[in-house]
């Protein structure tokens, strides 16, 4: 397996369900925002721009009207036949009951064709603006609003309103020139601000402040303020760029921008990219939030449902670490996994049967192995097992014990004469008449074929030698007996006590097997049916 594999291959079931549930959820989350925060800072955007064009329209139109009923105001005085014929001092009373009722301009003035502007009592008092755009707009016979101008007089920027005088023939005859304090103007721009940071700034030609919504307050010297920000130059280049820019205050800002009577003023509505972006920030960091809390949210799903799974696991991977021990029955309670997913359930129910038949068989696998098929007594394996661990607890016990090979005299022609059947049947009775006959102390086994081997422990010599008659006075007075048939048979003993010199092999038991065997062949040659012990 590849380095890069080791991390995944090393990860629980719980540290995957954890990786992999969080990983979805972080990308799902994350795909969402993305997708999400593109498609809406474009409607932002576009909305954005939507209400800057609106305002600047609706404010472009509001100036136009306001620029077309100060222009009318001052027309109607300039088609007087006052103005015609050059009636100054009628004039001046028109203007002054103009004013008197109300109105906004500060100063209604008659120049004269001579650009002079003369007083009614004294005509050498006089003020000579033929020097001015407003004149001269006048004097080619053209109305004209002015962009900020400064008041020669007070110092105060004003807006000056100017609209030639024509004689009958239509020839120049002078102009009548109103000028308006822009603070009549700054009032009505205050309601234009918009938003928190929208605003919206009338300016000349030239980018001078004309008017602004926010900043003009009543600061009448911000009007000397030129803007200097790239919506100018947007304006005057007439670029259809929308991109963001620095503002006139050093904020990143949109704008748009209009021209206004008849490329006198230029209208600029501005808000903050912030400002734009401000509830789609807001918005991403909720959903930013609830994704979090879904991913913890999912952790913790992912750890319930990983735990519900894993511990069922974890309990047959005990139980089989358990059950490689030797304990073969072990089983899972159902009670620990009442809650795991039906599959695991189905596989802990199928694990605990199947240790409940692997006990079964184990058992019955250890029992044929230290049992004699045939005879149903111990066999040699077991003796050579069970029976040396007795011998050797018998002799640490200091206490003495003998082994018995008792072997069937002629077997084989009980074979030969009865058939195998009744030979095994011979057998089997010859094993259960010596189980039934030997205390509790003695073991008892098949050695093989038609010999037998006991085990006497806490018995001395002598005490064996007389169990062994015992039982070999019992096989002649109790033949085999089956209906008709009775099988009469004697048995040769060889006995064999303990010794602490080994003569034979290195095992205790080995020895007094080969010793006891000894004997027997002595009891075989010495005429058969009967005892030797071993000298
Ligand atoms: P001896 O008195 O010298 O012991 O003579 P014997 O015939 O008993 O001894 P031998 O070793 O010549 O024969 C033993 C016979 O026991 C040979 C074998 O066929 C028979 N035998 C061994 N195991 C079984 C068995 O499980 N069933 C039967 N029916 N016969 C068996
Ligand atoms: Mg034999
Ligand atoms: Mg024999």
């Amino acid at each position: 397996m590849g380095r890069r594999y080791a991390f995944f291959s090393n990860q629980t079931i719980k540290m995957r369900f954890q990786l992999w549930i969080g990983l979805v959820v972080v990308l799902f989350a994350f795909s969402i925002i993305v997708t999400f925060y593109l498609i809406e800072k474009k409607d932002r955007l576009h909305e954005a721009e939507n209400q800057l064009k609106q305002v600047v329209t609706l404010q472009s139109l509001y100036i136009e009207r306001w620029n077309k009923e100060k222009l009318d105001v001052i027309k109607r005085f300039a088609v007087s036949d006052n103005a015609k014929f050059h009636r100054i001092g009628e004039l001046r009373r028109e203007f002054q009951d103009y004013e008197r009722v109300g109105s906004e301009f500060a100063l209604i003035s008659f120049v004269e064709e001579d650009g002079y502007i003369r007083s009614e009592t004294d005509p050498t008092l006089k003020v000579y603006v033929g020097d001015r755009d407003y004149f001269k707009y006048a004097m080619d016979k053209k109305n004209f609003i002015s962009g900020v101008v400064y008041s020669k007089d007070t110092g105060m920027p004003i807006i000056t309103f100017s609209v030639p005088v024509l004689g009958d023939q239509n020839e120049f005859r002078g102009a009548v020139v109103g000028m308006i304090r822009l603070e009549m103007l700054n009032k009505l721009m205050k309601q234009l601000s918009f938003g928190e940071t929208g605003e919206v700034y009338v300016l000349d030609r030239d980018g001078n402040v004309v008017t602004a919504s926010v900043d003009a307050s009543n600061d009448p010297t911000f009007a000397q303020t030129q803007m200097t920000s790239e919506i100018i130059q947007r304006a005057k280049t007439k670029s259809n760029d929308d991109s963001a820019y620095v503002g006139f205050h050093g904020d990143i800002v949109y704008g748009q921008y209009k021209w206004a009577s008849g490329k006198s003023w230029i209208i600029v509505g501005e808000i903050t990219q912030k400002e734009v972006f401000e509830s789609l920030n807001q918005l991403s960091i909720t959903i930013i939030i609830i994704s979090l809390i879904a991913l913890i949210v999912s952790i913790f799903a992912a750890i319930t449902i990983a735990s519900r799974i894993e511990k069922p696991i974890r309990y047959l991977l005990r139980a089989t670490k358990i059950i490689q021990n030797g304990n073969y029955d072990y089983q899972i309670s159902p009670e620990k996994i009442k809650m795991a997913p039906i599959e695991l359930r189905e596989l802990c129910d199928t694990f605990n049967l199947m240790s409940e038949k692997l006990k079964t068989n184990i058992t019955l696998l250890e029992h044929s192995a230290l049992v004699d098929q045939l005879t149903e007594i111990h066999n040699r394996r077991y003796m050579m097992l069970e029976g040396n661990e007795q011998l050797l607890a018998n002799i640490a016990a200091n206490q003495t014990c003998s082994v018995m090979m008792l072997d069937i005299d002629h077997f084989k022609t009980i074979n030969d004469t009865y058939g195998h059947l009744v030979g095994d049947r011979v057998l089997q009775h010859v094993a259960s008449l010596l189980k039934n006959n030997v205390g509790g102390d003695t073991i008892v086994a098949r050695y093989g074929g038609e010999e037998f081997i006991l085990l006497v422990l806490r018995r001395n010599a002598q005490e064996s030698v007389s169990l062994a008659e015992d039982l070999r006075r019992r096989l002649m007075d109790e033949p085999y007996v089956n209906g008709e048939l009775t099988v009469k048979l004697t048995a040769s003993i060889g006995v064999a006590e303990y010794s602490q010199t080994l003569e034979y092999g290195t095992m205790i038991l080995e020895d007094m097997v080969s010793r006891a065997d000894h004997a027997l062949y002595r009891a075989k040659s010495g005429g058969r049916n009967r005892v030797e012990l071993d000298r």
